[in-house]
């Protein structure tokens, strides 16, 4: 396989350059294929589904990993949702639940941030501390009228929390209470939804035919970047460190499989 023509490379965060957010220990495989990418002039990103942090966040985390690029380039789950909202409703007044960084995404995009009556959408993003009358207040919202959006889909995910490594229930678990409650159908925005990867990779410039999707889950990354029409390439993990996604039925097999991302610098 030939992969010279290939100019922007969009990288997956959790498990793929990095361990997660939280545990921020690059893979030395990924820093590797990183600096070899950026020695052959190619543009690189990073689109990952993590909600409860925001581009900026995300941007220190990977930076202090070794991966240098500009914030600019780094899209959220929380940025994609903010997007999705702004386009529809510019100004819209959101409820949004997500540990801060799902706010500041969507404060960055111009959207209001409120938790008061009226409210235009609740997006839920993943969020350890949330309370009870946020999930309720959230839910009357939804009663009321309020849009439903989903920061990434996640059922679950490992991570680190006041000092504490555990297992949390994700953002996707959180919006099923909302969507029984309510009867409403969420609309979740997070890979592996193609066109968040479209508008990526269109937003920096790119054809969709020059572009790479790198990751370790079949079920988003790899969905995803398929159904948006750009060669992807499953880096195989840890297993125990994927997080589970729906892929929606979208084609889960990638354009290539890897144990190290070192066996693609030979490709380049
Ligand atoms: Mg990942």
């Amino acid at each position: 396989m030939d992969l010279s023509r290939k100019k922007l490379w969009v990288f997956d965060v959790d498990n793929t350059l990095i361990l997660d957010v939280e545990h921020p220990t690059p893979f030395k495989d990924a820093l590797t294929l990183w600096s070899s990418l950026e020695e052959k002039g190619c543009t690189l990103a990073i689109l990952t589904n993590v909600g409860r942090l925001s581009s900026r966040q995300v941007h220190q985390a990977v930076e202090r990993a070794g991966f240098h690029l500009p914030v600019e380039r780094v899209y959220t789950a929380g940025a994609a949702a903010a997007a999705y909202i702004h386009n529809r409703s510019p100004g819209a007044r959101c409820f949004v639940i997500g540990e801060g960084g799902a706010q500041e995404d969507f404060i960055a995009r111009g959207l209001d941030v409120a938790n008061n009556p009226p409210i235009d959408f609740v997006a839920v993003a993943a969020d350890r501390g949330m309370t009870f009358d946020e999930l309720n207040f959230a839910t009357k919202m939804v009663k009321q009228g309020a849009g439903l959006v989903c920061v990434s889909g996640s059922r679950d995910y490992s991570g680190k929390y006041l000092g504490q490594d555990d297992v949390y229930i994700g953002e996707r678990s959180i919006v099923a209470a909302i969507e029984h409650a309510t009867g409403v159908v969420a609309v979740t925005v997070g890979k592996p939804l193609p066109e968040i990867v479209t508008e990526t990779v269109k937003t920096i410039g790119f054809k969709l035919t020059n572009a790479v999707i790198i990751g370790d889950n079949p079920n988003s990354d790899i969905a995803g970047g398929n159904a948006a029409g750009v060669t992807t390439i499953l880096v195989k993990r840890d297993p125990h460190n994927i997080v589970a996604f729906e892929s929606g039925g979208l084609d889960t097999k990638p354009t290539l499989t890897v144990k190290s991302l070192e066996d693609v610098i030979d490709l380049l």
